[in-house]
């Protein structure tokens, strides 16, 4: 039976791009090779990466003046990235923490300099995003987690003027609109919304190049993977192509706006039943509430057994709490049919009878 894969990363994608990358493996283009035994130089190649960059600047709306790469090394390399290139010796950086990848983002800028905390939800455990800031004139840069993937807690806005704005997207890029000109890096893990791990997006301004004014090594630069299109090393092409893959479905389903009208519905219908069933307590606070990751609790612990086994019997997989936070988490990106949401809120419903 085919499950309802509601796990946090790597996540649901969907069933038209798994086949046609699976054929891509064997006989890509019908060239008779497959697609991960030919050069990244080869003109069949290199229309992929360069579809995948347009696919993102069109679904993004991206105005002139930015450059889209496709890196190694996760998100997690970001965090470092970030402040190599936009922090300059004896500069400062301004913080947002919202949870754990905040956190980890925070730990790396501090071996670059002065990293200012402005905000952080740790006194309620994350559940709510920090609002109200003021946010230092003089900082290089203020860093966003717009999606907390642990917590379920997602900014709608980013504050900060004139400051530059680094945004760790990985858990929520092309699920809703958003005005990217206001941005200067956005990079984000492909794992969660657009393909399997091994590449993670970056959108960069070109104005930012070299800001930092640091002798920043050639794979950890910005500047050196724009100049060469994302081909300065062999690009991870397995997960380059999938992620094309899952641009051109976007826009075939009618690009970020159709689906951030699905993704709402669909997480009106979870956090509907969770307000609305006396067994489940949500999670995050109200208007902070995660459109991607759904985040709650039993009301009675002991009835973990009972729901864990109605779940299991109706096919949902990967429902399980971050280790951090126990309880339950359900991750409904772009690529989960509202079908699967209502086969959780039924199995929810099920509890109580
Ligand atoms: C998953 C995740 C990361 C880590 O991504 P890696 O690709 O594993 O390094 C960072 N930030 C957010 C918001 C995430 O959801």
């Amino acid at each position: 039976m085919k499950k309802h894969n509601f796990s946090a990363g790597p996540s649901i994608l969907p069933q038209e791009v798994l086949k046609k990358a699976s054929e891509a493996v064997i006989d890509f283009n019908g060239l008779g090779l497959s697609l991960i035994e030919i050069s990244h130089r080869s003109k069949d190649f290199i229309a992929v990466m360069d579809k995948a960059q347009a696919l993102v600047k069109e679904l993004l709306e991206l105005p002139e003046g930015y450059s889209v790469l496709f890196v190694q090394g996760g998100a997690s390399t970001e965090f470092l990235m970030a402040p190599y290139n936009l922090l300059p010796e004896g500069g400062k950086a301004a913080y947002v923490d919202t949870g754990a990848w905040s956190k980890k983002a925070i730990t790396e800028a501090q071996r670059f300099g002065e990293t200012v905390v402005v905000a952080s939800s740790k006194d309620k455990g994350y559940n709510y995003i920090p609002k109200g800031y003021d946010v230092p004139a003089d900082a290089d840069y203020i860093h966003f987690t717009s999606n907390n993937t642990i917590f379920g807690t997602q900014l709608k806005d980013f504050p900060g003027g004139d400051v530059l704005k680094v945004v760790d997207m990985s858990s929520d890029i092309f699920s809703r609109k958003l005005d990217f000109s206001q941005f200067d890096v956005v990079y984000a893990g492909a794992q969660k919304n657009m393909g399997p791990s091994g590449t993670t997006l970056v959108i960069v301004k070109d104005a930012i190049f070299g800001k930092s004014g640091r002798n920043v090594p050639a794979m950890l630069d910005y500047a050196v993977h724009a100049k060469a299109g994302s081909m300065f090393n062999t690009p991870p092409v397995f997960p380059v192509y999938v992620s094309m893959l899952t641009l051109e479905w976007l826009k075939e389903k009618g690009g970020v706006e159709a689906i951030e009208k699905l993704n709402n519905e669909k997480a009106e219908l979870l956090y509907n039943e969770i307000d609305n069933n006396p067994a489940f307590v949500g999670f995050a606070a109200k208007e902070d509430r995660s459109n991607m990751n759904v985040t709650f609790t039993l009301a009675d612990e002991s009835q973990k057994e009972k729901f864990d086994a109605i779940a299991a019997a109706a096919g949902i997989s990967g429902i399980n709490g971050h280790r951090s936070v126990g309880g339950y988490r359900a991750s409904i990106y772009n690529a989960m049919p509202i079908e699967s949401v209502q086969v959780l809120v039924n199995a929810m419903q099920e509890l109580n009878k």
